[in-house]
């Protein structure tokens, strides 16, 4: 049952803030003030910002805009490039690396070099010769469930299955099919550190909501059908996916409205996370110690953050304070991301009553510290 109560402060593992870079979609002001509106009181950035964060240089650039305009608490990965020295800034992990951009043989060598490094690499699983054919097949289709078909899901479990067998080590962002958590549990069962991660997007929308919503739900990897929602809700109750992240990546509506394959991927989702799966927890689709361990402790524990992700002595004051009464409907003119929509548009959702990081109320109602608030959580290992 949801009461009132104290939550860890949620971890976001997977955001696309777009700082620096088109800065127009989202930046570290606007991204971690939605964060922080949503109960979310860390995230981790991913490196394709522009330029891409791939060595000392552009890794400090970044650190240096979200010291500045963070307003809770940011990590930040690495990319592939100078991997060494990007991982003794304090890089989180190494990724999403995007096997799709690669040939076999330079996606091995990549990895070695990760874990060379001693890094966890973080992959976006989808197999790049089967979304190439795929694709060629469907270009003359211009319906947008054409999408969900040019990167079958066939092409998610073919990059699981083939990574896993190269490597003892990784973290496999936002699985959207049964057979890509399978493959993944299976790699776990035969003694590789593997976890998953799964997205709200994945959880609760479908190749139906194209009907409604069209090019705005193109995603990568993309929507699927009923049924892989329904075992990816039973993955995340049963711990076969280990954490629940954002994949937070925001473009303008007029950009989403273009033709399919024109229009970028990415939808937002940092502020509507955990307000939807509070409601969830409200429907009984998964358990609040089910919820609080999968998007606070167990991200934490995968990504190094020591004091993060539990409500604990010696760790930092992050919490969530809910009010299951609370139940309004998501409003995309409510919302503070630069996107200015939302694909869960007049869904319930349970917003947080405020978010404290370290101890300092972040927002309540409204941003309540000063952009800059936010602290570089560095890994150092
Ligand atoms: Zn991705």
């Amino acid at each position: 049952m949801l009461t009132e109560s104290s939550l860890p402060g949620v971890v976001d593992a997977h955001v696309h803030f777009r700082d620096p870079g088109p800065v127009y979609k989202e930046d570290w002001e606007s991204g971690s003030t939605s964060a922080a509106a949503g109960g979310v009181t860390t995230v981790i950035d991913q490196p394709n910002t522009n330029p891409s964060t791939k060595d000392a240089r552009s890794f400090d650039l970044k650190l240096d805009r979200a010291k500045n305009h963070s307003v809770i608490d940011f990590c930040i990965n690495g990319g592939p490039g100078r991997i060494e020295e990007q991982v003794a800034l304090g890089a989180t992990a190494i990724g999403e690396i995007f096997t799709y951009e690669y040939t076999d043989t330079k996606l091995r060598i990549l990895l070695n070099e990760v874990e060379k490094a001693g890094a966890l690499p973080t992959i976006h699983a989808e197999d790049g010769q089967t979304i190439r054919e795929n694709t060629n097949r469907l270009l003359n289709d211009h319906s947008p469930v054409a999408y969900s078909s040019a990167r079958p899901k066939l092409a998610e479990a073919a990059a699981v299955e083939k990574v896993l067998s190269w490597i003892s080590r990784a973290h496999i962002c936002h699985v959207s099919t049964i057979q890509g958590m399978d493959l993944a549990n299976v790699a776990r069962k035969a003694g590789k550190k593997v976890s998953c991660e799964v997205c709200p997007h994945h959880l609760l929308l479908n190749c139906r909501d194209y009907k409604k919503q069209g090019t705005f739900l193109k995603i990568n990897p993309p929507l699927r059908d009923p049924s892989d929602n329904q075992a990816l809700w039973a993955g995340l109750r049963d711990g076969f996916i280990d954490i629940v992240a954002s994949d937070h990546a925001p473009h303008l509506p007029e950009e989403k409205k273009m033709e399919i394959w024109e229009a970028p991927a990415g939808v937002p989702g940092v502020e509507t996370m955990l307000p939807l799966m509070l409601m969830a927890v409200r429907s009984n689709l998964i358990s609040l110690e089910r919820l609080v361990e999968a998007m606070a402790e167990r991200p934490a524990q995968i990504f190094g953050l020591k004091s993060k992700g539990q409500i604990a002595p010696g760790k930092d004051a992050d919490l969530v304070l809910v009010d299951p009464k609370a139940v309004t409907r998501i409003n995309a003119d409510r919302l503070h991301s630069r996107a200015e929509w939302t694909p869960y548009e007049g869904r319930e959702a349970i917003f947080p009553q405020a978010t404290i990081v370290r101890g300092t109320v972040v927002f309540e109602d409204d941003l309540q510290v000063r952009p800059g608030y936010g602290r570089f959580q560095a890994r150092l290992s």
